[in-house]
């Protein structure tokens, strides 16, 4: 008998067809579709015959076992702590609005990147998920935004781990959720580091999602210490491959730039980050740093998170700042750990926080 998947999203249409040998081909199509169309639990597809449906939940197994659940105290946003067959854990987040609802999911259990300012990237990597592992996290949190009345409208590759470290799996789930789940691609958003060769990937394929980079720095010397892999990956490479990216899809772009106080709010990074966002027309998408245990360093405050962002709007930037959600619930960006995970800590870029460079202050 062939080992069973680690998750019943890892089996694809042949392997679906293999496993119901002798059934007939409606018979494959019908549970394919109400595994993905209807995000049913094989117990659930109640136009199979109750045998197989018993043989499908045998065979079919969940990766994502449940350990615990966190809400914000409003309960629009909440997160969720899985365990993997092999013991380890991920987290995603559900983010709940008026008629609608984004996840964030994780792509890998931990990160190799090593930011330090990231709490995921400060427990290290373990290894790369499945692409049924990436699935089943949106099908678990589409079936929690129905039971609210919502739709799941929107996935964000946003949680843990580096997506453009994890290509092939990573987009298999991409095609597996425009192509069954029905997302459209511009509500599918990958978010990089931004590893160069993954982003000139990105560009050749068909779907043309939406590209977030993760810059914080618009100069090498900061962006070396904050993002480790821009001394594989420099500013001006990275130009040259969201520019190839935008050549060929046409989608926006869009820079993350986490506020860091006194490191990289000052009147000198805006104009950095200006010179280096116009001329790839990007959207820059502010959000104060949030804390994490292994960074002392702090997120700007209000005043000057609005001071930056007028800054960089008389600079001819489209600049916003982003909510931030579930920061209580450490379930904001960069706090997602897995409290208890089995990981290995990576050498730390620097062992001190990165000390704000000289230069003008505001
Ligand atoms: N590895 C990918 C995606 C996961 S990180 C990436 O880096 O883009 C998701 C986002 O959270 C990134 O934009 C990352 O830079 C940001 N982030 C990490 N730590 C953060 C923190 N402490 N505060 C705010 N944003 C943070
Ligand atoms: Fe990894 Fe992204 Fe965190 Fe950096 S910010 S350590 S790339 S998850």
């Amino acid at each position: 008998m062939p080992a069973l998947p680690a998750s019943r999203y890892d089996v694809d249409r042949d392997g679906l067809a293999a496993l119901l040998d002798g059934e007939p081909r409606y018979r494959v199509d019908q549970v394919w579709r109400g595994l993905h169309e209807r995000l049913a639990e094989p117990e659930e597809l109640t136009d199979v015959p109750k045998a197989l449906r018993s043989r499908l939940a045998a065979a079919l197994p969940c990766a994502l076992r449940h350990v615990t659940t966190s809400r914000t105290p409003a309960g629009d946003t909440e997160k969720w702590l899985w365990e993997l067959h092999d013991g380890r854990r991920i987290e995603s987040v559900l983010m709940r609005y008026p008629n609608r609802a984004t996840v964030c999911v994780s792509t890998q259990a931990g990160c190799a990147m090593g930011c330090g300012f990231c709490a995921t990237g400060q427990a290290g990597f373990d290894r790369n998920l499945s692409t049924g592992e990436i699935v089943e996290q949106v099908v678990r949190a589409g079936r929690a935004a129905r039971a609210g009345g919502r739709r799941l409208s929107n996935v964000v590759f946003m949680g843990m781990g580096e997506p453009l470290a994890n290509y092939d799996r990573v987009w298999a789930a991409v095609r597996r959720l425009h192509g069954d789940l029905g997302f459209s691609a511009r509500h599918l958003t990958l978010s990089t580091v931004g590893i160069v060769p993954g982003i000139r990937r990105l560009a050749g394929e068909a779907l043309p999602v939406n590209l977030a980079v993760s810059l914080h720095a618009a100069d090498d010397g900061l962006r070396d210490e904050l993002v480790p892999v821009n001394r594989r990956y420099p500013l001006a490479d990275l130009a040259d491959a969201c520019r190839a990216y935008l050549a060929a899809k046409g989608r926006r772009l869009s820079f993350e730039w986490a506020l860091i106080d006194g490191v990289n709010d000052r009147e000198i990074d805006a104009e950095r980050l200006a010179a280096y966002a116009r001329p790839l027309r990007a959207h820059v998408n502010l959000i104060p740093l949030n804390p994490t245990p292994g960074w002392p360093t702090t997120g700007t405050p209000p005043a000057g998170v609005r001071a930056f962002r007028e800054r960089l709007v008389a600079l001819g930037v489209n600049t916003t700042v982003r909510q931030n959600r579930g920061t209580d619930i450490d379930a904001a960006c960069g706090q997602l750990a897995a409290a208890g995970a089995v990981a290995t800590p990576v050498a730390a870029p620097s062992a001190t926080p990165v000390a704000a460079p000289a230069g003008p202050r505001r």
